[in-house]
């Protein structure tokens, strides 16, 4: 009989990468995917350091794990990911039922670690650096239509607030054709669209030799037959080059949607953040985008709270909101990370400021956001339907290449996988709704997105 994982995940999308990479390398060992904790015979959790509240929700999932373990002794328990590669001595000892700890860079030896925490019934730490391994295994009934691809592991910006320099270490790109390559084989199991990952995805390629760029990779997956859409994270304003933007009007599978972290609307807390970017900088940066891609989504990453900043720079932050009209903002309160220069910065914000301006900042950007989505009503977009919606199975769901979610009446037709027009006839503060539009829209569409 297979064995049994259950995997948990927090965090980023690289993380979800991840532990499809680790499901589908324990399926090669005969480890079976299940839901219930309960029934599992080695239980991963894969963790993220990014701010404090993702810590605590590992180690309080630790304490109730704890329990399962004293009734069912067998169990392994793996933490692993940013948290375990930055804190391997702190989990073992606020979670000292945990046999395995294991950072990113020793997931392709995943397989064997577990091997070795179950057969020698003692503590495995695996922290170390490793070589670079494109890790293509994925597990059986996984999202066909969409898949998320790593182009490139590590970060080497030095954002004062930030954690991942030093739990996914240095920049380093996989080749353009293991990329095409897995990218293929995704395609040919029915995947339509990929998402490029990287901390810093604009920066793909600089290290490789010869060295190469993200338009350059984009030309490359663009030749891949089948595939309809190519979206790419996280970009840093300070990478952003003319060619890149030139490649986004250009490349016809590259969807017309970028996320552009700001983090703050201040100069002076930009330099405080080391960003390496000034707001009108960034504002110019957005200007080129919208010019050469007419009708781009935008959406950002910000932080409130940053040490020292005061009234007067949230409220720039706000400007820019307002000014740029993003379609999506994630807002996050600024988090102490022991180990990061912000950490020992002094005039540190105390959070009941920190969420006043979390709330504003969310009231503000979901204003905005509404004022864009109401901007789609009344057009044809072509939607790549993805399943059923949610609240209603009669009902299918998809996206257009600008990120939005449409749900509309199928009239009982199969459309999962394909290209077709919706017409946006409302929207909603979470989506869009829609209807089918016209067969002479359908061949326009298709025509246009193949
Ligand atoms: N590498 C990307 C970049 O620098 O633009 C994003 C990486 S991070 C996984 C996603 C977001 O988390 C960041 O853009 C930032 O807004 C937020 N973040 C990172 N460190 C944080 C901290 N200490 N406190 C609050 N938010 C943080």
């Amino acid at each position: 009989m297979a064995n049994k994982l259950h995997l948990i995940t927090y965090g980023c999308q690289m993380n979800e990468y991840d532990s499809e990479r680790v499901a589908g390398l324990l399926r090669e060992r005969d480890y079976e995917l299940t839901a219930d904790a309960h029934e599992a015979d080695v239980i991963l959790l894969n963790t993220c350091a990014i701010r404090e509240k993702a810590e605590d929700k590992v180690y309080s999932k630790l304490g109730e794990l704890k329990q399962l373990k004293a009734a069912r002794p067998h169990l392994v328990i793996g933490v692993m990911g940013c948290m375990a590669q930055l804190q391997q001595g702190e989990v073992r000892r606020r979670a000292p039922s945990v046999d395995l700890v294991f950072g990113s860079p020793a997931i392709a030896r995943v397989g064997e670690l577990v091997e070795r925490a179950r057969r020698e019934r003692r503590p495995v730490l695996e922290t170390a650096e490793a070589p670079l391994v494109k890790l293509t295994a994925k597990p059986a009934g996984a999202d066909r239509l969409k898949a998320f691809v790593t182009v490139m592991e590590g970060c080497e910006k030095h954002c004062t607030f930030c954690v991942v320099p030093r739990t996914r270490g240095r920049e380093r790109s996989h080749t353009p054709a293991a990329i095409v390559a897995e990218i293929e084989g995704l395609v040919a199991e029915g995947c339509r669209e990929v998402t490029l990952l990287g901390q810093t995805v604009n920066a793909y390629g600089r290290d490789l030799t010869p060295p190469t760029d993200l338009a350059a990779l984009f030309e490359r997956v663009n030749d891949v037959e089948g595939l309809a859409r190519i979206r790419f994270t996280t970009s840093n304003p300070y990478n952003l080059t003319p060619r890149l933007i030139r490649a986004m009007r250009e490349v016809p599978k590259v969807c017309e949607w970028f996320h552009l972290p700001l983090q703050s609307g201040s100069d002076r807390v930009l330099a405080r953040m080391n960003r390496g970017y000034t707001a009108a900088r960034y504002l110019e940066l957005i200007d080129e985008l919208t010019e050469a891609v007419p009708g781009i989504a935008l959406s950002t990453d910000l932080i409130v709270g940053f040490p020292g900043e005061t009234d007067e720079d949230f409220e720039l932050t706000v400007e820019v909101v307002e000014r740029v009209r993003y379609d999506n903002v994630f807002a996050f309160r600024y988090s102490r990370r022991p180990g990061t220069a912000a950490a020992d910065m002094e005039d540190q914000v105390p959070d009941e400021i920190k969420a006043e301006r979390n709330a504003r900042i969310l009231e503000v950007a979901g204003r905005v956001g509404a004022e864009r989505s109401r901007a789609l009503e009344g057009r044809v977009l072509p939607i790549l339907v993805d399943g059923r919606a949610r609240k209603d199975p009669g009902e299918m769901t998809g996206r257009t290449r600008c990120n939005r979610v449409v749900n509309f009446d199928a009239h009982g037709r199969d459309l999962l996988g394909l290209v077709v027009p919706v017409l946006v006839t409302r929207a909603l503060p979470h989506s869009l709704r829609g209807e089918l539009a016209g067969a002479g829209a359908e061949a326009r569409v298709l025509a246009a997105t193949g």
